[in-house]
């Protein structure tokens, strides 16, 4: 059974792991997770590799990263110009939920933490119902000022996977400098998937997520992102340099 990190693909300098399904992605954690591998999981998308091609500190624990799955279409479409290769997405959200399903199958126990307490709240609550047998060994909200308590009741929880949405940057920083602390087998970034879980967060219609656009129908049911995905067109701008720059010339 696979165990090494899976082939991957170079954009922009960051490395995104291809995945051919789910079950694959799913296959691989498991696995590392019973040989007591611990596991650094990023969601890429063109944001990420957007703010990481600007900040040396985001794409150090970027690169840091166990798995990087294809999260966005964005770095599908960029790996297809550059590499003509297609890297199958394999997004954050419907990962965490089939880790979750993985969890509850097989009694491992999962950390929550992130989101308001409300939303954290209702989200485990959602996890519990749609997931019977799932453990969740302990939760907590993401707007805290000291992480020694959480790292503590982590440790403590006895937990195995840990799942944090503090949106990004920030839980991917949080989760670099605090996992070799924790004693879980496996953590992940989930940023506003517990919005979504709760039901305080609409997700994409399937139309838009069959076409990839979930980040369209976020800009129109979220304007206020507007300038956070101002930062798509900027990485297409990137990906198209690139392969001017790699042509060969003649
Ligand atoms: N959040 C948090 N702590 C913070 C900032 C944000 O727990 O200090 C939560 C926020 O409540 C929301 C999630 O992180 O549930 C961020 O979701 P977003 O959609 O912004 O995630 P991203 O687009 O970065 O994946």
């Amino acid at each position: 059974m696979q165990e090494l990190a899976p082939d991957s693909v170079s954009v922009l300098g960051m490395k995104v792991s291809v995945f051919q399904s789910y079950d694959v992605a799913v296959a691989f954690v498991n696995e590392r997770i019973r040989r007591g591998k611990k596991t650094f999981c990023v969601a890429m998308n063109p944001e990420k590799v957007y703010k990481a091609t600007r900040n040396p500190q985001l794409q150090t624990v970027l690169s840091s990263a166990d798995m990087r799955i294809c999260d966005g279409i964005g770095i599908s479409l960029a790996s297809m110009l550059l590499h003509r290769q297609y890297i199958p997405r394999c997004t954050g959200i419907d990962l965490f939920l089939k880790l979750v399903r993985l969890c509850a199958e097989q009694n491992l126990k999962i950390f929550v933490l992130g989101a308001s307490p409300e939303v954290n709240q209702a989200g485990c609550i959602s996890l519990l119902k749609s997931y019977p047998g799932l453990q969740i060994a302990g939760q907590h909200h993401g707007y805290f000022e000291d992480s020694q308590p959480i790292i503590e009741s982590i440790r403590q929880s006895g937990a195995d996977l840990l799942f944090v949405a503090m949106g990004s940057p920030r839980q991917e920083f949080w989760i670099a400098e605090h996992l070799p602390e924790l004693s879980v087998s496996f953590c992940m970034g989930i940023g506003g998937s517990l919005d979504v879980v709760s039901g305080s967060a609409k997700r994409a219609p399937a139309a838009f997520r069959a076409l990839g656009a979930e980040w369209l129908y976020r800009l129109l049911s979220q304007p206020g992102r507007l300038r956070r995905q101002a930062a798509l067109p900027v990485f297409a701008y990137d990906v198209l340099k690139s392969l001017w720059q790699a042509r060969p010339i003649s």
